[in-house]
């Protein structure tokens, strides 16, 4: 398999991760960065007592899955790992790209949270908020006697922080806003970012989830109301029609992508710590928190994971358990080598110890096992490859326990019912890996190509690709040409409608668009059956969708056991990170 860093990859690794001296100038090639950052993660074993020689094995170990970009940490731990922590500027190397911070009900509680996320996302970490527990618009503020402006006013001053914190310089803010869907504000949420059309209007800083409960599903399924309860006082203050405010979110997401749907009680009742505290997740989703929580994230290259036989691709399962065994050891290993921003952090990061470990590139596999994503066969294909992942990954985990001990929050877990010794309360986690997948050279996470030939808006320029994996095999079928690149491109990057290409790789090539929704979704609820912690995951629709389909997607979702849902209609907003470019 190719080992060459694509065009695009070293732009970005220019652009953002190589490090610079103070006149910034590049002073690292991307070899010294994989050698960092598996330096740095191997040398942290000496506080468990490693020798020098094992530790000299585990970073060979490291640098070899990274460099051949078999695995990839996310980004803020490329950024950081294996820099010297500077006790003047604590918590700028922090290497999580998930956090969830609480919100607590008083302006102590909100701006010390603001403050809080500014520390964080100044070294680029992404941050989750439930606003659930401030009182609603209009209740008494007793020590002024004055009115609450209620959650969505105080999510415009994190937007503006999010706007003049720099973040670094390198990595755009990003945040989740999560309003549970019994709190009295709930419409006013809903709307909250309905003019953003633009991507660039109120709350452009901000993806917003509503947390629906178990209670808003029943009242919806039997079309009754449900409860708004002040988080305040407890009190019942209205009632309002579920199906009437599930419209007006599916209204809303046909409009602009938001606000997604997180189903709140099924996070918390599938959590292994399951103390019901988690309200929100990170700001892709995939990653449902408590208050303080964060995790660091790490994804395998499911390309690399297949073999070439005499008879086709297979999975080369005995390298993809070495894969998955290291990584989870480089993603505890984090934990420990962190640069925390503020001691919350540390303190609950250390008890729990939860690592998202997830995939990249699942459609270029399926499309090399000549698999169309859009089939029985690939929802099979990805609860095989999924039940391994977790079973190896929480082996893995065993495995450190024997040698580390288990997390500290081990006894109220669900692993200690299960008599399973673990050293990390959750162990996968589908991530979007949207620069990483730039690097890999692969697709992101689990979706469906974008297209197989398209143009790329990244901070660095707009660039045109053809999607890798398409060329591999279109190569090897002696099929290639740049007239046939040409074509695609002018069929807006899909080839399935091109007649006279060979029906098994038109089959195996489908694109977002071509993959009808439900189909998004059941893929997404394939892989959720062995993961962990979440996906994430965006159901694409075509532009002429209605409310209605929107609508059935979310029951869909719920009825196939996803934790979150998040729709997005083809051109609804007038940015979009992926263009497919139009023929005219
Ligand atoms: N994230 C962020 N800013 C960004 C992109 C991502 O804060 O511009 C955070 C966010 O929490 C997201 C997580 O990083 O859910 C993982 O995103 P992704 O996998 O795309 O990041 P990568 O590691 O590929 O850069």
């Amino acid at each position: 398999m190719e080992l060459e860093w694509s065009e695009t990859a070293l732009r970005v690794l220019e652009q953002r991760y190589l490090l610079r001296d103070e006149n910034g100038n590049i002073v690292e090639t991307p070899e010294q960065l994989m050698h960092r950052v598996a330096h740095g993660l191997a040398q942290i074993e000496t506080v468990w007592g490693a020798t020098s020689e094992q530790i000299s094995s585990v970073e060979q170990d490291f640098f070899d899955i990274l460099w051949k970009r078999d695995f990839l940490p996310n980004t803020p731990t490329l950024f950081h790992a294996g820099l010297p922590k500077d006790p003047k500027y604590r918590g700028r190397r922090f290497m999580s790209a998930c956090i969830v911070l609480p919100i607590e009900d008083s302006i102590d509680g909100i701006f010390k949270t603001l403050w809080d996320a500014a520390k964080i996302m100044q070294a680029g970490g992404g941050v989750g908020y439930a606003f659930s527990r401030l009182r609603p618009k209009g209740s008494l503020v007793k020590s002024s006697g004055g009115k609450s402006s209620g959650p969505v006013s105080f999510m415009h001053i994190y937007d503006v922080m999010v706007d003049v914190v720099a973040q670094g310089g390198k990595r755009r803010g990003a945040q989740m806003g999560v309003l549970n869907v019994h709190h009295p504000d709930i419409l006013e949420f809903i709307d909250a970012k309905k003019e953003n059309t633009s991507g660039q209007g109120p709350l452009h800083n901000f993806n917003i989830s509503v947390a629906v409960t178990e209670e808003f599903v029943q009242a919806y399924k039997e079309d009754t109301t449900f409860k708004l309860v002040a988080p305040h006082t407890g009190e019942v203050v209205g009632e309002l029609n579920a199906r009437e405010v599930m419209h007006k979110i599916a209204e809303n997401a046909w409009r602009t992508g938001d606000p997604g749907i997180i189903f709140i009680d099924r996070i918390n009742q599938l959590d292994y710590l399951d103390d019901g505290r988690i309200e929100a997740t990170n700001p892709c989703g995939e990653q449902p928190l408590p208050p303080y929580g964060s995790c660091n994230l790490g994804s395998i290259n499911l390309k690399h994971m297949l073999k070439k036989t005499d008879s086709g691709y297979q999975w080369d399962w005995e390298k993809f358990q070495r894969t998955i065994r290291l990584a989870v050891r480089f993603l505890d290993n984090v934990i420990e080598a962190n640069d925390y921003p503020i001691p919350e952090l540390e303190d609950y990061a250390k008890k729990a110890r939860r690592i998202g470990l997830g995939v990249m590139g699942w459609a270029d596999a399926l499309s090399l096992l000549g698999i169309p994503y859009d089939s029985e066969e690939a929802l099979e294909e990805a609860r095989k490859v999924g039940a391994f992942l977790k079973e190896k990954s929480h082996l893995a985990s065993q495995e450190l326990a024997q040698e580390r001990g288990v997390f500290e929050f081990y006894d109220q877990s669900k692993w200690k019912e299960l008599g399973i010794p673990m050293r990390n309360a959750a162990v996968t986690t589908i991530a979007p890996t949207g620069t990483l997948s730039i690097l890999a050279n692969v697709n992101s996470g689990i979706e469906p190509y974008f297209a197989l030939a398209f143009e790329r808006k990244i901070t660095a320029g707009t660039f045109h690709e053809v999607q890798p994996t398409l060329l591999d095999v279109l190569k090897e079928r002696e099929l290639y040409s740049e007239e046939l690149v040409q074509r695609i491109i002018e069929n807006e990057g899909k080839l399935r409608d091109l007649e006279d290409l060979p029906e098994d790789i038109r089959n195996a090539f489908p694109t977002a668009m071509e993959v009808a929704p439900e189909w998004h979704v059941r893929m997404q609820a394939a892989w959720q059956e062995n993961i962990d912690s979440s996906i994430s995951k965006t159901v694409n629709l075509p532009y002429q969708s209605t409310v209605e389909d929107i609508e059935n997607i979310y029951l869909l979702a719920y009825e196939l056991g996803t934790k979150s849902i998040t729709v997005y209609r083809d051109k609804s907003l007038e940015l979009q990170v992926l263009n497919v470019p139009s023929t005219s």
